[in-house]
């Protein structure tokens, strides 16, 4: 009885303790709810939708999507929830779709769906503006499928139709567009660059993982919103994400197409082992039916009113920031935003260092998510407003005001010289997490002390960096973050 296991408590503990714990654990994280989230987490503000969500989720976490023959509520939830999302996306309830756990996936799926369609091909590529997710990056990786970026207007930072057309050649299997891009928040030429894909006979993926749940309701708002869905001729597979402006729980988006035969190229089956027959409609096999209806039920409990009003509160926060960010010297936004999606860049008539500003915006309780510079685009600082953003957008506001004048008597920042050329020759290969861990410091990195949070050292470094040098920096900084040897 009660012997000592390493790693397990002697004897169960008490589940209000154990919730106390995770709450201690949060207290360090971004805040996943109010006017201050700038990224990653969206709030509709509203406690009794946020309800609906939680308990649908708890209700069906216990149900397995792996088998939608045992489990047929599995179906008749994801019927749904695909029916709607392709009805407000220029489908119907009759259009093929697959429900999955975010962008990423349903953007897997997409590129394995494309790939799988052309057996024909031996050395499959995919064409993709250099603004498109890195998701498609690691698509390509995932599935060996090659990746050719092509540039976008260095003003705009759309999609440069002609670019893409004349990237495409024989083995071409997908072309990309994004509705609206995450990084500079703008909507890709769809109708052109579906067209030509078309006219060559090749699929055209439209990637509305942020836009799908809101350009709807900002088109009726009445903002601008150029054709992007499925309504477009050529779009033949469309990703949108429920857990961004659908505000469902995370692990939820769905991934339409314009026929069935491209969504059977996304399935996997499997019968040459001694097992059940595999039949996958998604890259995960066994999954609770929690994010599916939780999704659900947040689509019920919002209804198209309540998408309605908060896509006019977005809007109208998205429409105010870039107003006074006009007024803060030294910053401005890159391009023309056209969702809720905006990226601070610098002037280089005043430059500001951004990474400074992300610091001192912070410590004041508001974060910015760093964008580094890559091809040709500047780096920039990014923020999604969502449902909750407008009553805050005075106080975000001043806050950026704050920060730059914090930081503009400092002028650009640069990375050390030193420092570049010091990480650029260090042999990685040699260096295990320990090693790794050991040298954060010189590089500015403090996870635990005084400094933490501080994270400027670390972005003008990495943006001093070739890309291949700032992925091997990342991947180590991931393995020593999850080993002892970083643990605050
Ligand atoms: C968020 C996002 C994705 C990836 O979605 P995840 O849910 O994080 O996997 C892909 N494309 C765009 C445009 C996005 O905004």
């Amino acid at each position: 009885m009660s012997a000592p296991h390493p790693g397990l408590p002697a004897t169960g503990r008490p589940t209000a303790e154990l919730l106390t714990e995770l709450t201690a654990l949060t207290a360090g994280d971004l805040p996943t709810r109010g006017e201050r989230v700038s990224a990653y987490v969206y709030d509709s503000g509203r406690p009794g939708v946020r309800e609906a969500g939680h308990a649908a989720y708890a209700q069906m976490l216990e149900v397995n999507g792996l088998d939608p023959t045992a489990f047929p509520s599995v179906v008749a939830l994801e019927r749904q929830v695909v029916g709607a999302m392709a009805t407000l996306l220029g489908g119907s309830d009759a259009t093929p779709g697959i429900f999955t756990s975010g962008g990423t996936e349903s953007i897997l799926l997409a590129v394995k769906a494309a790939r799988d369609a052309r057996p024909d091909v031996r050395d499959p590529q995919i064409v993709v503006p250099i603004t498109a997710h890195a998701a498609f990056h690691k698509a390509g990786a995932y599935l060996r499928v090659r990746v050719v970026t092509v540039p976008v207007d260095p003003a705009t930072f759309k999609a440069d139709p002609q670019a893409v057309a004349a990237a495409c050649d024989s083995e071409t299997v997908l072309v990309v567009a994004s509705a609206p891009s995450y990084a500079q928040g703008v909507i890709d030429p769809v109708e052109r660059i579906a067209a030509d894909a078309a006219a060559r006979g090749i699929p055209c993926h439209v990637d509305a993982c942020v836009g799908g749940c809101l350009l709807p309701w900002l088109a009726e708002a009445g903002a601008d919103i150029p054709p992007f869905d499925l309504s477009v001729p050529g779009v033949t597979s469309l990703s949108a994400d429920l857990h961004k402006f659908g505000y469902a729980p995370k692990g939820a988006s769905v991934l339409l197409f314009r026929d069935e035969t491209m969504r059977r190229h996304a399935y996997y089956v499997c019968a040459s082992w001694p097992g059940y027959p595999v039949v996958n409609s998604t890259v995960q096999s066994s999954k609770g039916a929690g994010p599916l209806a939780g999704a659900w039920a947040t689509m019920q409990a919002l209804g198209a009113d309540g998408y309605r009003t908060l896509g006019r509160s977005v809007l109208a926060a998205t429409r105010r920031l870039v107003e006074g960010v006009d007024g803060i010297e030294g910053l401005v936004v890159l391009g023309k935003p056209e969702a809720a999606l905006v990226a601070l860049g610098t002037d280089p008539a005043a430059p500001l260092d951004l990474w400074a500003l992300a610091d001192e915006s912070r410590a004041r309780g508001f974060f910015l998510q760093p964008q580094l510079s890559v091809a040709g685009l500047p780096p920039s600082l990014h923020v999604t407003l969502t449902g909750v953003s407008e009553s805050g957008i005075e106080d975000m506001l001043a806050i950026l005001r704050t920060a730059a004048d914090t930081v503009r008597p400092l002028g650009p920042g640069t990375a050390p010289a030193e420092l570049v050329a010091l990480v650029s020759e260090l042999d990685f290969t040699t260096l295990d997490d320990a090693g790794f861990a050991s040298l954060l410091p010189l590089a500015g990195i403090d996870l635990t002390g005084e400094s933490a949070g501080r994270m400027a050292g670390v972005n003008r470094l990495l943006d001093a960096l070739p890309v291949a040098g700032r992925e091997l920096m990342a991947n180590r900084f991931l393995s020593a973050l999850y080993s002892p040897h970083l643990a605050g």
